[in-house]
């Protein structure tokens, strides 16, 4: 049990990568897990399906909403434990064709999103003195991607926040954690409509030759999150079957 007595938030947690991250904490035994979505349905299923989670519909972007949810979870649990930021969207396009809406979506949810939830919660960790903060970066955010001009900026932003942060929060002694996964290429809704050949030439580069599972990502997550981790932080960890460029 990993993850006995501690008070979990993650964002996207009703799909994908998010959901596989709520259900291994709640399966280590996590006092609460807090899915936060905007997928009520997806909350709904968590919620009968683990005692110890708790929906929360929440945009990452309302920065309004994220203050109230704070209040909330410190009224109720008087603490939280592990912030996932793992909320993101892709809107692709070559530059030429990418709108500014498409770059102002992508930034508002991957990039800002980030800083409205980790304003909020990274205070409280500090004033607790403990913490772990796990942002999902990518791949992209190391290489770069064509066609994703503005994912790779809020993942490689991401990167550079999780380095500022883990500076930051760790003043006056603070042991309070801040670190990124970069995943590779993973099997969720987020990938399932990738052409087939986009499809085999990744797994071409892949030194493992296959697409990960959700688990495995969600896996990684778990050991930062919990105190088997202790001594990591402001690193980016690559879980990507060895994908190079
Ligand atoms: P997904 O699309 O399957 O799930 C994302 C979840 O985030 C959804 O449940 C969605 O409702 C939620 N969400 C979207 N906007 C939100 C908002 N404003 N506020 C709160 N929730 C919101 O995606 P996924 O594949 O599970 O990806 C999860 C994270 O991992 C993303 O940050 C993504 O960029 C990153 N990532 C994924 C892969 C991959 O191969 N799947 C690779 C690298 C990085």
């Amino acid at each position: 049990m990993r993850m006995e007595g501690k008070v979990c938030i993650v964002t996207g947690g009703a799909r994908g990568l998010g959901r596989a991250m709520v259900e291994r904490f709640a399966e280590e035994g996590a006092k609460v897990v807090y899915a936060c979505d905007l997928n009520e349905e997806g909350l709904k299923e968590l919620e009968s399906k683990y005692e110890n989670v708790k929906g929360y519909k929440l945009s990452v972007t309302d920065r309004k909403a994220i203050a109230e949810f704070k209040e909330k979870v410190i009224a109720e649990e008087g603490k939280v434990d592990v912030l996932v930021n793992n909320a993101g969207i892709t809107r692709d396009a070559l530059i030429q064709k990418m709108t500014e809406e498409d770059w102002d979506m992508v930034i508002d949810v991957n990039l800002k999103g980030v800083f409205n939830m980790t304003q909020q919660f990274g205070p409280e960790m500090m004033k607790a003195g403990k913490g772990s903060i796990i942002n999902i970066s990518s791949v992209v955010g190391i290489y770069g991607n064509i066609g994703q001009t503005n994912y790779a900026a809020t993942k490689g932003g991401v990167i550079a926040m999780t380095k500022t942060w883990a500076k930051e929060f760790a003043r006056k002694g603070a042991q309070v954690r801040v670190n990124a996964i970069a995943p590779g290429f993973i099997k969720t809704p987020m990938t399932k409509d990738l052409p087939e050949k986009v499809i085999e030439l990744v797994k071409s580069k892949t030194v493992l030759q296959r697409m990960g599972e959700a688990k495995e990502i969600a896996n990684t997550a778990l050991f930062l999150a919990s105190d088997e981790s202790s001594f990591i932080t402001g690193q980016v960890i690559s879980v990507d079957g060895g994908l190079v460029l």
